[in-house]
């Protein structure tokens, strides 16, 4: 089984609250193959009690009792009666502390924004999941910002950077559960701003791919506010890095493509790109397709790429509960599912996928359990 796990070689992080980037360099980890499988995420869980507690909000202790009452009790409380009373909850918080930076624009002279301008909202990229990953510009952003709002897909080692005066708000959304709607993002931001905060909304990735970076950006300049974009590490230059997986190869790889399994309607059919992506001189790399995977494969297939194409899906990458399954493409829907990779998980296809140095490796089910470097 060619199913790669990318094992910590120093103790958990999520434990620890410090402010400081941690040891968390790629040449720490061994890439090796072996079925261990650590459930720990590296990311915010929806419902999780460490974000509750990191992010310090008052409410924490309302709502880990609900969740505690939720847990004696059956059946469990939908995602939408959770969310609910996380937003209740939180609100008033946040009323307040927009009335503590509106009563401290007062005193320093400034009645409406309009005097001394609104605060800075920067849209920053925090790749991947590796906090090493993060450039120097983002690092010294969130360690000045008043208000973070944060994706589901910002690693907690990258929350851990976040200063001791600023509040953390998670605005996360997975399939079915969706903590804040993305109006109230969007006026969250602009309070925020008008009210002379230094407000950072953090995203997995780069936040202009497949990010809906360019929405928030859009409205907030609509209303006259100046969004500063710092790029992140986009999922495929990060984890090709860690794969030594070149995206473009002269010889074997002309060109990249970025690719949604997502539909854009919520429908299941990705595929209408299908015909122009089957291309062996090219490299496809899918975002969010778990899901729409086997028939995505099925119709590239059907359009030329051949059936025995390197390819590969990774699940949390570049994070220390990184798992990767190799195959060729004909075969990579059925080994996804029986290693039951979850999401966030990337799929790269093309021929440079076999000039990893894992590709050889994991092709031979006798090496599975020899370290790799
Ligand atoms: N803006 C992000 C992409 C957000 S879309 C970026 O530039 O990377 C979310 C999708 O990105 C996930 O469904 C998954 O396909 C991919 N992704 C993001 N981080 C990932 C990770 N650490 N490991 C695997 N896939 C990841």
């Amino acid at each position: 089984m060619a199913l790669c796990t990318r094992l910590q070689s120093f103790p958990s992080s999520s434990s620890s609250s410090s402010n400081h980037i941690r040891p968390t360099k790629a040449s720490n980890f061994h890439p090796i193959c072996s079925l261990h499988y650590n459930s720990h995420s590296p990311f915010t869980e929806k419902h999780s009690i460490e974000r509750y507690q990191r992010d310090q909000w008052l409410y924490k202790t309302q709502l880990e009792n609900i969740e505690n009452m939720a847990s004696c009790s059956s059946p469990p409380p939908d995602s939408n009666s959770v969310r609910q009373n996380e937003i209740a909850l939180q609100l008033p918080e946040l009323k307040k502390l927009l009335q503590v930076l509106r009563e401290k624009r007062e005193r320093e002279g400034c009645g409406g924004w309009k005097k001394c301008g609104p605060g800075n909202v920067f849209l920053v990229g925090t790749g991947p999941g590796d906090p090493e990953l993060l450039t120097l510009k983002a690092v010294r952003v969130i360690q000045s910002a008043d208000l973070l709002l944060y994706d589901r897909l910002v690693s907690n080692d990258v929350l851990d950077l976040v200063g001791p005066n600023a509040r953390l708000l998670y605005v996360g959304k997975t399939a079915g559960y969706h903590s804040r709607t993305q109006e109230e993002i969007h006026e969250l931001l602009l309070s925020f701003a008008e009210a002379g905060a230094t407000v950072v909304r953090l995203k997995g990735g780069d936040p202009l791919v497949f990010g809906r970076g360019g929405e928030e950006m859009d409205f907030l300049q609509q209303q006259g506010i100046h969004v500063k974009v710092i790029p992140g590490i986009t999922a495929a230059s990060g984890i090709a890095a860690e794969l030594g997986i070149p995206l473009t190869h002269r010889g074997v790889a002309n060109s990249v493509r970025f690719l949604t399994g997502h539909s854009r309607k919520g429908g299941t059919d990705p595929l209408f790109v299908a015909e122009n992506a089957a291309d062996p001189d090219s490299t496809l790399v899918i975002y969010m397709g778990l899901s729409t995977f086997p028939s995505l494969a099925l119709k590239l297939m059907h359009h030329g790429l051949p059936p025995n194409t390197p390819a590969v899906a990774v699940e949390r990458g570049t994070t220390p509960q990184q798992r990767m399954v190799f195959a060729e493409l004909k075969d990579l829907a059925n080994k996804i599912t029986t290693v039951e990779l979850v999401s966030p998980t990337l799929m790269i296809i093309g021929n440079v996928v076999a000039l990893s140095p894992l590709w050889s490796l994991s092709m031979n089910e006798a090496s599975c359990m020899v370290q790799a470097k």
